[in-house]
């Protein structure tokens, strides 16, 4: 008896599956294979924090959460699958290259930092000359920058494949090629039909990431998200070490750097545009002049999995209970939530109410109204 289905194994619903499944949830996992757009192997892999949630302290506690899940969940992965997600959390900045830049970044860390109230939210504003204790090679046209405490980054394709692994090791079913292509729902009672066969379970998590929008209303859902494009460059091994993420440089645990990234809304068009990776290319030289010298080996493009304003949707079904939707922009973030803090509530039946003001009823024009 199949107790749970979860549709899509990018990082949402395979972090989300391994939540169930250890939950004691017989789960299968869904997936609809190489064709389907898939933000999960194409992202930045930045655990980040201190730009997420200004004008919603909800997302701010709920990103911080999950940041704060972060090593219980890389340890209990690593211990389970022998997979290092490679996470590090020693603090992230935010670099600014003009005086603009910095006032517009210092009025958002204290706009953070008035709306966490009692929660906190700890922050630096910090100029060239403290940032350059920090980071070796800093580039003159650097004016400052903001650093938090609470970021860092992992690699999100080992984080990928440790979610699968865990999952199937500890009994979870991941079906490959099994695009949804129809379903049947009823309170407690759906059936799907993919290429690979037809599943039925009291439970279903919609965790398809662009897909969610085609899928979710067949559940008595909504999940109006958008493709936004980003491009990330790879360069070559580095020998200079930077010592934290920033939000458009890491270094990964190989030494090569990923620069990045941009945000172009040109729908499922997934095409490498050269001005904008020349774009990427001269802001990370601006601010290390040493990544100039190094070659770029790689480079792609992946499509985010965006809500109008941009915040996570979860969601319950009024309609069809034991139906549920997870979507996202930040995936890697947010793995540690999703498994440790979503998956638990949506075994437990019902989604608490911390995360109401993430439901989707958000962008109907009458509440909007
Ligand atoms: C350029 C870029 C940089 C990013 N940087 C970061 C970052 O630094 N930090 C961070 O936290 N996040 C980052 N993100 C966001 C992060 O990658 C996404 O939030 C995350 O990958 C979303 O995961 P997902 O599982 O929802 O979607 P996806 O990875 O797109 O997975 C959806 C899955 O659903 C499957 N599917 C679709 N339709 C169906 C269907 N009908 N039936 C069955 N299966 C289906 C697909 O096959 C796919 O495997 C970035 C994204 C991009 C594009």
């Amino acid at each position: 008896m199949t107790d749970a289905i979860v549709i899509g194994g990018g990082l949402v619903g395979a972090a989300i599956a391994l939540g169930l499944r250890d939950q004691g949830l017989d789960t299968v996992l869904l997936d609809e294979g190489d064709i389907a757009f898939r933000a999960s192997r194409g992202n930045f892999g930045l655990v980040w924090v201190q730009s997420k949630g200004l004008g919603a302290p909800w997302y701010q506690r709920w990103t911080r959460g999950s940041a704060s899940e972060w090593p219980a969940l890389a340890d209990d992965l690593a211990t389970r699958t022998g997979i290092d997600t490679a996470l590090q959390q020693p603090g992230g900045i935010s670099l600014c290259l003009s005086e603009a830049e910095f006032e517009d970044r210092a009025r958002r860390m204290a706009q953070m930092r008035e709306e966490a109230g009692n929660f906190g939210f700890d922050y630096r504003m910090m100029r060239p000359d403290e940032l350059r204790e920090i980071l070796p090679g800093l580039g003159p046209s650097v004016v400052g920058g903001s650093f938090t405490p609470y970021d860092g980054h992992a690699g999100p394709l080992p984080l990928l494949r440790a979610l699968h692994k865990a999952f199937t090791d500890a009994g979870g079913r991941y079906v490959p090629n099994a695009k949804v292509t129809g379903a049947t729902a009823a309170p407690n009672d759906f059936r799907v039909e993919t290429a690979a066969g037809t599943f039925a379970a009291p439970k279903v998590v919609l965790a398809a990431g662009l897909g969610n929008a085609e899928l979710a209303p067949q559940f008595g859902l909504n999940a109006p998200v958008r493709p936004q494009k980003g491009q990330v460059l790879v360069t070559e091994r580095a020998q200079t070490i930077l010592p934290m993420p920033m939000t458009s440089i890491r270094q990964t645990a190989e030494g090569s750097l990923l620069l990045g990234e941009s945000n172009e809304e040109v729908g499922f068009d997934l095409s490498q545009a050269p001005p904008v990776m020349a774009k990427i290319a001269v802001r990370a030289v601006k601010a290390f002049p040493w990544i100039g010298e190094l070659s770029i080996v790689r480079a792609w493009s992946a499509l985010r999995v965006m809500a109008p304003d941009g915040l996570p949707i979860y969601d319950q079904s009024e309609r069809f209970p034991g139906a549920f939707t997870a979507n996202c922009h930040s995936g890697v973030t947010l793995a540690g939530a999703h498994a440790r803090v979503l998956a638990p509530m949506i075994a437990r039946g019902a989604l608490d109410p911390v995360l109401d003001p993430f439901t989707a009823k958000r962008f109907d024009v009458q509440n909007a109204a």
